[in-house]
């Protein structure tokens, strides 16, 4: 809990309290945000029952108790159970501010899946068990224990911090992060933002490699592949097949590598990585971070699936239908292509490539049209990566440097999505900080 903390005043302010007092206001908000992660985790935040209206109310309750004033809480959503919580710190204005995101909902989980209810908290054995205790309701507890413990330390920042707690970020109809962007903006707006759903350790067996910074992350798009025939009867079958036409062109996408991708910060990754490991490992991520990269240690890196979706536009086959009666050739066949696109390249580019890969006219290559939260379409668009800022970078290796002596930070590109990617496209520069201190957390995002 301390780390978020310390790093939140490096931001810029100084605070006059004595080392006696802040020491037991660190008990104090340690035991406070365990106190509001059991809270988090005992209401189901999902998608098809849950309410994330709830959890928001339920935080908003702690910030009017802690001495925020009611016009710098607000609650609002498309709808009812989807509501958002924001939260303004006020601070003196002399810069713009900085927003810190999470999100509430949580990725559905069944009952006869678990060997406990998923959504009652329960500590054991020196671990937290409950959907959401990693992505991110341990987040959320963090950022809601750290704005009521400054608030009662009387602490003034130069600037106003802004929190959001939002929802749909794993799915639903109702991103409370585009939500924001597109209908309050002046809410939110901010010089930057800290997502604390992006952003990893890397370890290696349980030892910390690195604290890794998400300044930037890959695009989620998904393309249609169809076949359509006019079918017939399967006693009298032709070699003119919708299903036989869409299998050979998944067979050749199957085949097919997009060109290689490097950027400012996955050739900075790479080179970072390298000094960490050893052996063919580091070697190959030497070579893949020169200028330009060397292409039998790019192919040794890609055969692992991680380092083969940094380098690269990937497009997987991930849903397929066919066919109308056991008895009768298909009319129809299709199937969902996903692909995780590399930051810069265009959506358009992409779905012209898997045309040229697909090399067969009578399959066509759509691109599946997204919706937001009120059923409007949602252009893909190509996502910027977020400039490394000084002032914070600064502040967190200085954080890290007093928890883990040596540890380096260093900017990684995320392979999944996450919220950032609104933020990122609306101009406001977004960084993903790692979080979950004593989780071994997998890649985050949808
Ligand atoms: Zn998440």
């Amino acid at each position: 809990m301390r780390h978020i903390h310390a790093w939140l005043l490096m931001l810029g302010f100084s605070l006059a309290v004595p080392s006696a007092v802040r020491s037991q206001g660190r008990e104090e908000a340690n035991r406070l945000a365990r106190e509001i992660f059991e809270q988090l985790i005992n209401i189901n935040t999902t998608d098809s029952v849950g309410n994330v209206t709830t959890a928001s109310e339920a935080m908003a309750a702690r910030f009017r108790k802690a001495g925020f004033a009611e016009q710098d809480i607000v609650i609002a959503g498309p709808n009812e159970r989807k509501k958002n919580l924001v939260v303004r710190y006020r601070g003196n204005g002399k810069r713009k501010p900085v927003l810190f995101v999470g999100h509430l909902d949580v990725v559905e989980a069944r009952r006869e899946d678990w060997s406990l209810d998923p959504f009652q908290f329960v500590e054991k054995d020196g671990f937290f068990y409950g959907r959401g205790t990693e992505d991110m309701k341990s987040g959320d507890a963090l950022l809601v224990a750290n704005f009521i413990r400054l608030k009662s330390e009387g602490f003034v920042p130069d600037r106003d911090l802004i929190l959001g707690l939002t929802a749909d970020e794993e799915g639903g109809s109702s991103n409370g992060v585009d939500w924001l962007l597109r209908e309050h903006r002046d809410w939110i707006d901010a010089e930057y933002s800290i997502n604390l759903d992006g952003g990893e350790f890397e370890r290696d067996k349980g030892k910390r490699l690195m604290a890794a910074i998400q300044a930037s992350e890959k695009v989620y798009a998904d393309y249609q592949f169809e076949s359509l025939n006019p079918g017939g009867h399967s006693s009298v079958p032709s070699p003119d097949n919708a299903i036989y036409h869409l299998s050979a062109a998944l067979s050749r996408l199957q085949g097919f590598t997009f060109p290689l991708e490097i950027n400012e910060i996955t050739r900075n990754y790479f080179s970072r990585t390298a000094t960490l490991t050893a052996g063919q490992l580091s070697a190959d991520m030497k070579g893949a971070a020169q200028q330009p990269p060397n292409q039998g240690a790019v192919q040794h890196l890609s055969k692992d699936p991680y380092f083969n979706s940094l380098l690269h536009t990937t497009c997987v086959a991930t849903m397929l239908s066919g066919g109308h009666a056991p008895n009768a050739l298909p009319q129809t066949a299709r199937a969902n292509v996903n692909c995780r696109i590399f930051p810069g390249e265009e959506p358009e580019a992409v779905r012209k490539t898997l045309e040229r890969v697909a090399a067969d006219p009578k399959v066509s290559v759509t691109m599946v049209t997204q919706t937001s939260a009120d059923g409007k379409p949602l252009p893909v668009v190509s996502v910027p990566p977020s400039p490394l800022l000084p002032e914070l970078t600064r502040a967190m290796e200085k954080t890290i440097t007093t928890m883990w002596p040596g540890l380096p930070l260093v900017a990684t590109m995320s392979t999944g999505a996450t919220d950032g990617k609104y933020l990122r496209i609306a101009g406001i520069p977004s960084y993903g900080v790692a979080c979950r201190r004593g989780f071994v957390s997998s890649e985050s995002g949808t």
